[in-house]
């Protein structure tokens, strides 16, 4: 069974905090540093490239496709699409001149036919997954003499990113919207998560709303491994269930 507590263990909650400090500081020296659309997207490189740290340190502690894993990685995840966001967004504050139209309808239909598109309520590891294929074909247009040069490219993309980026994060952070995300993830959690007998195919036998001893309401699904029958429960917090009831 196990996976009885809604709250992750210490040592899940320290990486958690430790990692998401790490994006921090990236992105502020990358906030200082950053005066070129070229500049930007090397940034976002550098942050996207913490993934593979915080992961290897995840692996270290946890199995990371186990239910405390995949948790933690999530949420670093999210912590790191919402840096390369503020970074995106901080730049073209501060440069305040829009991309030429023409280059960026041309590349976002150049890339809309090399990478798929997300779905209603995405991941995080989706839309980094996306991120990181429009990077790779956009390396190929760039290489390949862009009419409008390839500056004019890179502010295209840049702006490209952000509204990929965009849309995710407010699915995080706009209310009854981010509800509804946590339940999209939930799902998404189980689909990943594996079985001691090395399956991924864990069925929700059962979803029911429970609510712990203080009042705050959490998610129950219990599962059953489709190979082998084991059983197993997962909780999930749902710090925004809330917001149900807070909308005029
Ligand atoms: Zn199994």
């Amino acid at each position: 069974m196990g996976g009885e507590k809604t709250q992750l263990p210490d040592q899940a909650v320290k990486i958690v905090e430790q990692e998401t400090h790490n994006l921090s500081i990236t992105l502020e020296e990358l906030r200082r540093r950053v005066d070129s659309a070229a500049a930007v997207l090397a940034g976002v490189a550098s942050l996207i490239n913490h993934r593979q740290r915080y992961f290897g340190i995840t692996g270290e502690h946890f199995s990371v496709n186990g239910y405390e894993g995949i948790l933690i990685i999530d949420r670093l995840d999210e912590a790191l699409l919402k840096s390369v966001r503020e970074l995106l967004h901080g730049w073209v504050q501060k440069r305040k001149k829009i991309p030429d139209l023409k280059v960026l309808k041309t590349l976002t239909e150049k890339l809309a036919k090399k990478v798929e598109s997300l779905k209603d309520r995405p991941v995080g590891f989706e839309v980094l997954f996306v991120v990181r294929g429009a990077f790779e074909f956009f390396e190929e247009f760039a290489s390949d003499r862009p009419p409008h040069g390839v500056p004019e490219l890179e502010h295209a993309f840049a702006h490209h990113l952000l509204g990929v980026i965009d849309r995710y994060v407010q699915s995080r952070e706009r209310p009854v919207l981010r509800h509804f995300s946590d339940i999209a993830r939930e799902y998404s959690v189980v689909s990943r998560l594996k079985c001691a007998c090395g399956d991924e195919k864990f069925e929700v036998k059962m979803q029911a709303l429970h609510q712990t001893p203080d009042g705050a309401p959490f998610d129950r699904m219990d599962l059953q491994c489709k190979a082998c029958g084991t059983q197993r429960s997962v909780m999930f917090e749902l710090p925004y269930f809330k917001d149900m009831y807070q909308i005029s």
